[in-house]
């Protein structure tokens, strides 16, 4: 997707602080970040929301799940704990339309979220 702000960033063209990488996802600190440790994690194939997941994407989404927890123990808060959220569309406030997780840690954070 030539205007998608995350391919963007996969490709290289638009700087990020990058935390992780491999075959089938990166991870990137959120320019605007909502706790001590926010990153944000991307499939690297382009993928609008989570209603788009079907079974040919079981093994990115793994990945992803694998990555995440790869992540929060390389920041410093798997032990501590750590929030993983997916926001699908508009009530969920959904901005960037290529799927991401939010990793979010460092701080304790209240439930249900608001
Ligand atoms: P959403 O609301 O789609 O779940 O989350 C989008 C996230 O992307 C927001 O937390 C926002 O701060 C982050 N974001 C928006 N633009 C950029 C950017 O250019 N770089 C980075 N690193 N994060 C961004
Ligand atoms: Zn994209």
């Amino acid at each position: 997707m030539s205007d998608c702000l995350f391919c963007k960033i996969r490709d290289g063209q638009i700087p990020a602080e990058i935390v992780h990488t491999d075959d089938h996802c990166l991870a990137f600190r959120d320019i605007n970040p909502a706790a001590p440790v926010h990153v944000l994690l991307i499939p690297r194939k382009h993928i609008a929301t989570l209603n788009d997941i079907g079974p040919d994407q079981a093994a990115t989404m793994g990945a992803l799940f694998e990555a995440a927890g790869k992540v929060a123990e390389k920041l410093g808060v798997a032990e501590s704990g750590y929030r993983v959220v997916v926001n699908c569309n508009a009530d969920a406030g959904q901005e960037v339309f290529h799927l991401h997780l939010h990793i979010l840690g460092g701080r304790r954070m209240s439930w249900p979220p608001g």
